[in-house]
């Protein structure tokens, strides 16, 4: 079993490090949080006191922070005794600029290093079904599986350095805009006139069929599991998408890539979270689009 030194115990990164603790890992763990650390301690895990006491000696290192720059900041602003042989793995989601730095500041050092964001959310944390995009050389990958395979039940290995990231972003700027076009489609058909169970089931097997609409309607009452039926409680916050649209409008003017959709959906976004409504489920966009959406109106 590994030493792992995991930094960042959040809502992902608390059950991400529990899965490795139920493993059988000894899992040294930081956070700024104290709170968290407690909560890290009750399961089992060593919390410490600071990065460097996290990282030494480890076989393994796991971030799951908010951002690139803070991700860069843990890991390169000071030298660390990690271990000459660890892997360090990156499984935020983070801008591309950042991970390039990750990358060539831990591999100047001498440390594989790896790009592995995540999809699944809270719930896939916990339940162990993340799908990992890696970036990374494949020794790393390798290494890196039994690690990663007690977190996720996908693991794809996307490409050389950055190429999870490039992968996480592309996914979640594709789902921001599905989830949008799917809102305007339930509006419209509902000001057309339309039950809406009827345009449901009728676009769930034509043409109009994506994920946003089949998985994860934005609408109340057409697919059980869908946050929108709990009050947009749960599910991936508005806030989180918002930043990862955000992080494909930065990669698209960096790579001279047009991206209307993604911005005309990172604006929409941005007026919803300054609205107040940041920590819903981004499938609460459909409120952007005005009361006679909802359920009832
Ligand atoms: P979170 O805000 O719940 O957790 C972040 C944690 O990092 C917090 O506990 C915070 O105290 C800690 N932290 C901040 N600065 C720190 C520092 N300098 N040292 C140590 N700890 C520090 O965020 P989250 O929802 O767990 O998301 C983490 C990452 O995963 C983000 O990059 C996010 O985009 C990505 N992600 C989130 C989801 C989701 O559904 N929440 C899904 C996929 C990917």
């Amino acid at each position: 079993m590994a030493v792992i030194g995991f930094i960042g115990l959040g809502n992902m990164g608390f059950p991400m490090a529990s899965r490795l603790r139920h493993a059988g890992h000894d899992v040294r763990c930081f956070d700024t949080s104290k709170t968290a650390l407690e909560r890290a301690a009750q399961e089992g895990m060593s919390p410490q006191r600071s990065v460097p006491e996290t990282v030494q000696d480890a076989d393994f290192v796991v971030t799951m922070l908010p951002s690139g720059p803070l991700v860069l900041n843990v890991l390169t602003s000071e030298p660390l005794p990690i271990g000459a042989d660890s892997v360090v793995i990156d499984c935020s989601t983070i801008d591309i600029a950042s991970c390039a730095v990750f990358h060539k500041a831990l591999g100047e050092r001498g440390f594989a290093t790896l790009d592995a964001p995540v999809s699944g959310g809270v719930g896939g944390a916990a339940a162990g079904t993340l799908t990992f995009m890696v970036g990374g050389n494949e020794t790393a990958f390798e290494r890196a599986q039994p690690i990663l395979k007690a977190m996720g039940k996908n693991l794809i290995h996307a490409g050389p350095a950055g190429a999870g990231q490039a992968a996480k972003i592309c996914n979640n700027m594709l789902a921001g805009i599905s989830m949008l076009a799917v809102s305007e489609a339930l509006h419209l058909a509902k000001r057309l006139g339309l039950d809406t169970r009827k345009f449901f089931d009728i676009a769930s097997t034509s043409s109009g069929q994506c994920w946003a609409l089949t998985s994860y309607a934005p609408e109340p009452g057409l697919v059980p599991s869908a946050p929108s039926n709990r009050g947009y409680e749960g599910g991936f916050a508005s806030e989180l998408m918002l930043k990862d649209l955000r992080l494909a409008e930065q990669a698209a003017i960096a790579s001279g890539s047009p991206a209307l959709l993604a911005a005309a959906a990172s604006s929409v976004y941005a007026m919803h979270c300054a609205a107040g409504r940041g920590r819903l489920d981004f499938s609460s966009i459909i409120q952007m689009l005005g009361e006679s959406a909802r359920p009832g109106a």
